[in-house]
């Protein structure tokens, strides 16, 4: 019945995971959700409140635009001039999405034929790879490695491999890694990508959720960035607004135009009422996003203070609400995934979830209260591992 696209997906590691947890929660185990990257904080009332305000306009009622309401690519323009010294032209530099995932998934249908390359990393976020897939185009995986501090490794990639590649996928702050890219990298990338004829999506869904003072640079402030790529956005993480659905790409006006091709024959645009909850996200005080910084760190420390007390050797990330471990001796990534969930009804995600070079890994989402992620450690502690 379904088509070869269909057929040919991986089995979804994610799914079988809910029903160990629910299975876990019908036993009656209290159990401790630090599996899916979701913000548990409610989107800020200021933002809630734009929304309800715009949603009683009729005006907002009707089909968005394509691109998106110019008002919402002028206040992501100031944004990015503000958080990051961009200077991105809203008319032509600039497309509202309905989330920065619609964007990877519909980036290869404008650029890959069947049998083009795209890199793309491992481990990563699985659309990449899949939207890649759905396009027809060839993933090369691209291993990020511990010792490379989770970049990829550009020169290992064979000759061969990159006279049939069309496209990159770069993601720092890095899920499910919790890695980083400096400026130097970046340059890199941008040379890589003009010797190869290369076009760069660098996804940037972490872009503020940053701890310790760190700032996390964006691709597009590189040297030549702007001709070879673009940068993705999103709203979700940075104002727990995952639900609403609503993020931006920016960069070469060809590649956002090649994007918005697929969208408007596809989709059509993002609902003009929570752009309008967006702009007032995007041009309000930033203090929500620090303040949700704050609470992240703290999580992070806890767990990184317990996992350390265990024998687990983390490192506290500088970004991202992810805490990248190693699984102990003796484990693989699932098989000691099970052993938190069934001896210590803790859900964490297994690393090969997200590839291959996950194997050896485990990923904890920092979204429960400190005390809960207190209680994880106190379970952990009483684990014999
Ligand atoms: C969460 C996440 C996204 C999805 O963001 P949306 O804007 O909600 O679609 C994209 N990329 C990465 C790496 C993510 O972790």
């Amino acid at each position: 019945m379904y088509s070869d696209r269909i057929n040919s997906l991986p089995p979804y590691l994610f799914a079988a995971i809910d029903e160990a947890k629910a299975l876990m929660v019908a036993k009656g185990v209290d159990v401790i959700d630090l599996g899916v990257g979701d913000p548990d904080q409610p989107t800020p009332s200021h933002i809630v409140e734009s929304l309800c305000e715009a949603v009683h306009d009729p005006k907002t009622h009707r089909y968005p635009s394509y691109t998106g309401m110019l008002a919402f690519r002028e206040a992501a323009a100031n944004w990015c001039k503000k958080s990051r010294e961009l200077e991105i032209d809203p008319k032509s530099e600039i497309l509202t999405m309905i989330g920065s995932k619609e964007g990877v998934a519909h980036i290869p249908l404008a650029f890959i034929n069947p049998g083009d390359v795209v890199l793309v990393p491992d481990p990563a976020y699985p659309v990449y790879n899949i939207g890649t897939q759905f396009a027809g185009g060839i993933s090369h995986i691209m291993p990020l490695l511990e010792e490379n501090n989770f970049l990829p490794d550009l020169d290992a990639i064979p000759k061969d491999v990159l006279s049939r590649t069309k496209l990159i996928f770069l993601n720092y702050p890095n899920n499910p890694t919790s890695s980083t890219a400096d400026t130097k990298f970046f340059e890199e990338v941008v040379d890589f990508a003009n010797e190869n004829d290369i076009l760069v999506v660098h996804d940037n869904a972490y872009s503020e959720m940053v701890f310790d003072g760190y700032k996390a640079p964006s691709f597009l402030s590189v040297n030549g960035a702007m001709d070879i790529g673009i940068e993705l956005y999103s709203l979700s993480k940075t104002y727990n607004m995952t639900g609403w659905r609503i993020a931006f790409a920016i960069g070469n006006s060809e590649i956002i135009s090649g994007l918005g091709k697929v969208k408007s024959n596809i989709d059509s645009g993002a609902f003009d009422a929570i752009q309008i909850a967006g702009i007032t996200a995007l041009s309000s005080s930033q203090q929500c996003v620090s303040d949700m910084n704050r609470i992240y760190a703290e999580r992070r420390d806890v767990l990184q203070k317990g996992l350390n007390e265990i024998g687990i050797d983390v490192k506290p990330p500088k970004a991202t609400f992810y805490v990248w471990a190693p699984v102990p001796e003796g484990y693989d990534s699932i098989g000691f995934s099970k052993l938190l969930l069934e001896n210590a009804g803790i859900v964490a995600t297994p690393g090969v979830g997200f590839g291959k070079y996950g194997e050896g890994y485990i990923r904890f989402a920092l979204t429960q209260s400190v005390q809960r992620i207190n209680e994880a450690v106190e379970r952990m502690s009483k684990l014999d591992i």
